[in-house]
């Protein structure tokens, strides 16, 4: 009985398989043509045009998946210079040094993918080196080519902040642990009973917890952005009534508090900066011999009053003249017991002055955030001891 007749319910089935077969074809071009420019899609959805599509396309898979996967980066910024296209890793080096020019990132970048290869014989993958970026110059990844240092024999001195690349070769001869060998090679003189060799600077001067003395200084330009005017009461001859904002609240804090309980407490001097603290050292410089004038007032560069954080303060009875100094005042035994409760510690205390190598000052208190204050007034520290007990949290650099 087959092939006799053909129902009309099977033509109608073969029109449809027609129909289905169009309609898989046309999915499959569809499918095709998505999968093939699914990256130039993404690209696009990522706010990229089509030029730098274009681009990011030419470059290695791994490359491609960073632009993929990251923060979009202006290529117009990168794209006319003479450059080897690491175009990812300039802006993410940019980022943590915005003050080199487009032409110090691009050789630093460079250097870096031109011996990859010798880095990730050493075990520098490359997400280890984009880490490491942050920390260390060219100079350092030049040093840790010629020395052949491994990745994982030297990791643990790097993660140490102010970790000295020339100097790892005597952070392992020293055999002490990570934070110790970087601090007792790289940085004696934090007591000041050793003798200053090298001069650092701090990179981070914002950091709340800054060691600032000589051999540890600000640069000459920088200058805390957020200074407030403080709101308590200034010595008639005060100049310099700014502190950082966080400072000044926790100072207008502790005068309100001490008020309460007839302490009066007057600022006599705030933030300085860089030429100010250059004036009053010229001058101690004009009346005294180097030694002396040192001895008395910080070199430019190196007080804490440059931070914003340093503040002296008097009292009323001193200002009355019924006080000689502000150390003999009720006011001073009040913050001495009291100042760590806002964030604030007695910075130079008498009895430690050979380690901060700054005499007696009970007028100078140095803001350096509630916890740490805590911390340093429980503990009978000095900063010196923090840092030679937690490290520097903050990145310093070698001066030039
Ligand atoms: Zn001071």
């Amino acid at each position: 009985m087959k092939g006799l007749y053909k129902p009309s319910y099977l033509q109608k089935k073969a029109y449809d398989f027609k129909k289905v077969f169009i309609g898989i074809f046309i999915l499959c071009i569809i499918i095709f043509m998505v999968v093939m420019n699914w990256t130039r899609l993404n690209l696009l959805v990522k706010g990229y045009d089509f030029s730098s599509q274009n681009i990011i396309l030419s470059l290695s898979k791994d490359e491609r998946e960073d632009y993929l996967h990251g923060d979009v980066i202006d290529f117009s910024k990168w794209d006319h210079i003479q450059n080897q296209e690491h175009y990812y890793d300039y802006e993410l080096y940019q980022k943590s040094h915005q003050n080199e020019s487009i032409e110090e990132v691009i050789t630093y970048v460079d250097y870096l993918y031109k011996h990859q290869g010798q880095l990730e014989t050493l075990g520098y993958q490359r997400e280890d080196r984009r880490k490491l970026m942050i920390k260390l110059s060219l100079d350092d990844f030049k040093s840790i080519i010629d020395h052949q240092y491994f990745y994982q024999d030297i990791i643990q001195y790097i993660n140490v902040n102010g970790c000295v690349i020339d100097d790892i070769d005597q952070y392992i001869a020293s055999k002490k642990q990570p934070l110790d060998a970087v601090l007792s090679v790289s940085y004696p003189f934090i007591d000041s009973q050793n003798k200053i060799n090298r001069t650092y600077q701090i990179v981070q001067p914002d950091h709340y917890l800054v060691l600032i003395k000589k051999g540890f200084m600000i640069h000459e330009e920088d200058e805390p952005k957020d200074l407030v005017k403080v709101a308590i009461p200034n010595a008639p001859d005060n100049e310099s009534d700014l502190l950082r904002k966080d400072a000044a609240d926790a100072l207008k804090n502790m005068y309100d508090d001490a008020l309460k309980e007839d302490m009066h407490l007057v600022l006599n001097s705030g933030y300085r900066s860089y030429q100010q603290q250059k004036d009053i050292y010229d001058e101690y410089f004009r009346i005294y011999d180097e030694v002396t004038a040192s001895g008395l007032v910080a070199e430019p560069g190196v007080s804490e009053h440059q931070l914003g954080l340093g503040v002296d303060l008097t009292s009323q009875s001193v200002l009355d003249g019924e006080r000689m100094v502000f150390g003999d005042t009720k006011e001073y035994q009040w913050v001495k017991k009291n100042a760590h409760r806002y964030g604030f510690i007695l910075r130079y205390p008498p009895e430690r002055s050979k380690v901060t190598g700054t005499t007696n000052e009970p007028w100078h208190l140095r803001y350096v955030g509630k916890d740490a204050a805590k911390e340093i007034y429980e503990k009978d520290w000095v900063l010196e001891d923090y840092i030679l007990h937690y490290g520097f949290s903050y990145l310093l650099k070698e001066k030039e």
